[in-house]
This record gives structure tokens, sequence and C-alpha cells, in this order.
């Protein structure tokens, strides 16, 4: 997954116009800046290639979650519905709204069920956000249905899943609103960055002011804009943008990378008949980031995890255990340890989450092992990588 992999000449070169005017900022200084608009260069790339109207970048993925939820009017008693597996950015992006993070189980694709997303809707529901972890969906047309039944949003978080697609749109543009993460790790990286994707021209326009300070941007003179709204500061750097725009230009490279790696372990894992891969809706192509199985119990997950590790197999996860991505770990929401009061909705609506029964999601979680796919691995290295998991999962069996 990791565009930083392969950081070289084109990101520098991006990075070198910004630096030799200065202009580190999106907006204004319009005589300095040498025509260089990287963020506006970035933004444009992405909607065209996401097959949206509009695309606004921030500063992060989890600021482009915030400002998403804001965008469409999300506030203080809001319920949105997030998975229990997935990064610790979609609760935190519903809470600083005030809204309430109700989650809910996933399923053999490792996303939001669409049956338990139904079971969890009341009166104060507003948005459904399915996760595509590891650079996989879930069930996207079932949740658009749920969605127009009850009057929902349909917000994606596309962080970790660029460049996968389902029946033939790119992930991130089938809901209301998509969002991306280029943090360092992600499949194309700005440093740190993230975007908003969406076709809906007032949700784009609420986007740019609320990440600006509420500015309206209207007209050249930066100062004399007017306030329609409270906003606040979720601006990304042109420094940052810069190396967007690079690793964008890319990203049809690093998924042939991706796809090719990832295929070579895939097919030398289907010898072993106990391994059971992810599910993948109908019509979904994942972007290859990670390549997902189950092995038959709990404890022939944790072995086969211990015996990859030992090999030197390196970066096969056993999320079920790990304080990022798994409810399990997450006491700081469960106990709702925060650092002042949280809000009286938050404190009153927020479900009690040391009775919620999660049993569905760890039956797929303890049984998961997700391994990373890199792109800078050879193919001398692919090929030796697949024997050694291939012998490391049978020695446990
Ligand atoms: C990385 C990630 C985010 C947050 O992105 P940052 O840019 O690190 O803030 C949100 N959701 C998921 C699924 C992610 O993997």
């Amino acid at each position: 997954m990791p565009g930083f992999e392969l950081f070289g000449d084109k990101e520098r070169k991006e990075v070198q116009d910004v630096m030799d005017s200065g202009v580190l900022m999106r907006y204004g200084f319009d005589g300095m800046r040498k025509g260089h608009w990287k963020t506006q260069e970035l933004e444009a790339g992405l909607s065209q290639r996401m097959k949206t109207k509009y695309a606004h970048a921030v500063s992060s993925g989890t600021a482009a979650l915030t400002v998403a939820l804001a965008s469409a009017g999300i506030g203080a008693g809001d319920e949105v519905i997030m998975p229990t597996f997935t990064f610790v950015a979609s609760f935190e992006s519903i809470l600083a709204l005030g809204a309430v993070p109700v989650l809910v189980n996933i399923d053999d694709t490792l996303t939001l069920d669409p049956d338990a997303v139904e079971k969890a809707i009341t009166p104060n529901t507003k948005v459904v956000m399915p996760v595509h972890m590891c650079g996989s969906m879930a069930n996207l047309e079932a949740l658009k249905a749920i969605c127009d039944k009850y009057g929902l949003l349909l917000l994606e978080d596309a962080c970790q899943a660029i460049g996968g697609s389902y029946k033939g749109k790119p992930l991130g543009s089938i809901g209301d609103l998509g969002c991306f993460s280029f943090d360092y790790v992600k499949t194309i990286t700005c440093g740190e960055g993230g975007a908003v994707i969406t076709n809906n021209k007032s949700y784009y326009e609420n986007a740019h002011k609320y990440s600006d300070h509420g500015h309206d941007h209207i007209g050249n003179n930066r100062g004399a804009e007017e306030h329609p709204f409270l906003g606040y500061n979720f601006r990304i750097s042109e420094m940052n943008a810069a190396v967007g725009v690079a690793q964008l230009a890319r990203l049809d490279e690093f998924l042939a990378i991706q796809k090719r790696n990832y295929t070579v372990l895939r097919e030398a894992l289907s010898s072993i008949p106990e391994v059971l891969f992810r599910t993948v809706p109908q019509g979904g192509e994942e972007n290859y980031s990670f390549l997902n199985f189950f092995l038959p119990t709990e404890d022939l997950a944790q072995k086969a995890q211990q015996a990859l590790s030992d090999t030197g197999v390196d970066a096969c996860f056993y999320w079920y255990n790990n304080n990022w991505h798994y409810y399990k770990k997450w006491e700081h929401l469960t106990e709702m340890k925060s650092l002042g009061k949280l809000p009286k909705d938050v404190q009153e609506s927020m479900p009690d989450y040391s009775k919620t029964d999660f049993s569905q999601s760890d039956k797929w979680m303890s049984r998961n092992i997700s391994c990373l796919i890199k792109l800078g691995w050879s193919e001398d290295d692919v090929a030796a990588r697949a024997s050694t998991m291939v012998e490391g999962i049978k020695s446990v069996l």
C-alpha cells in the first residue's frame, strides 16, 4: 500500500516548484506563485480520476471525514453508523462535531453488514459510513438501498481503498460523499493530507468554506470575505499537495504493482484448503493494498500469524488484537475518556459498548490475517514470500 516506497524525482520536482516560489499556502499570493497552484491541480486530478464533479483537499483523512460530515450539516446528537473494524479516525471525526458514533457489526467482507446497519437505525440516524478497510468494500448496493429507504446519507471512508471500484465506479464516488487519506502510509501520500469528493455542489461549497474558517472565498481580496457560517482550519499546504500531485499521477502504476504482487500471493495461498479469502461483493474490485484471509479458528489464525512472523514474513497483521483498528482496544471511546467534557448529546446518547454484542464481528476478526502488499518488492521477493507463507501456514494446520 505505501506510496512512500516509490518517492522519487517526480515528487521532488513538484515540491521544488513550490520551494522556488516560496508560496506554501493554497490561497492567494497570485503574483508570487509563478503559476503554481498545486492544491488546485491535485483537486482537479482527483475529481477527474474519481469521476466526481468536485474534490476538495484538506490536511488529513481525519479532517476529510470531519469536513464531509460538517458539509452535510451533521452536528450535535446526530447518529452516524460506523463499523467495529476501522481506524480510530472514524469516531474521532464524528465526535468532533458532537455527533454520536454508533458501532455496527461487520461481516465476511470485513466491512459493514447491511442487515446490522438496518437494525441500528433510530430516528436520530443521519449517516451510514462504510469504511473500505484494507482496500475492499461493503455491499454498497445494499447500503445505498437502505440509505434511500430511510433518507440517510451514505459517506464512504475510502482512505485505504483509493483506486478500488464497485460496479464500474471508483470507490469514494458512490455515496453522497467520499473521503481519502494521503497520510504517510497510504497508497498515495502527501506526507499528510486528505480529500473529500462529491457530486453535490452545496456540500462541496460548504466543505471549502468550513475547512478555511468559514471564509466564503468570493472575490480576489483575501481578507474581505464574508463568513456565512462557523468553520475551522483544515487546510492542506502547497508543499503537501505538491507531493500528492506527483503521487496521484502514479496511482495506476502503483495499483498495477499491487495487483501483480497480490495475485502471486493469493494464488499460492489458494493451494491451502483451510484458507478462506475475504468476500468481495459482486461487481467490486479491490485496490489490492492488502491480502485478507480467514483460517478456520481463532487459535489457528494466531498460530499462523506467529509462524509467519517467526519465518520473517513481515507486515502480516492480526487486527483482532490491534489497538488502532478494532473496537476491543478502544477503551478511550468506550469509557469516554475525554480531556474536557463531552457534549451533552454524546454523554446521553452514546451506546453502552461494554454491553453491546459484537460476537459476529469477533467471529470474523478473530480468524483474520491481513497482509500488506508492498510496492517495492521484486518479482523474486514476492515468489520467495509466497512459498514461505504457504510453508508457515501449513506448519500450524
Ligand atoms: C488513515 C485512515 C484515516 C485517517 O487518515 P489520516 O490522514 O491519517 O488522518 C481514516 N480512515 C481510515 C480507514 C484510515 O485508514
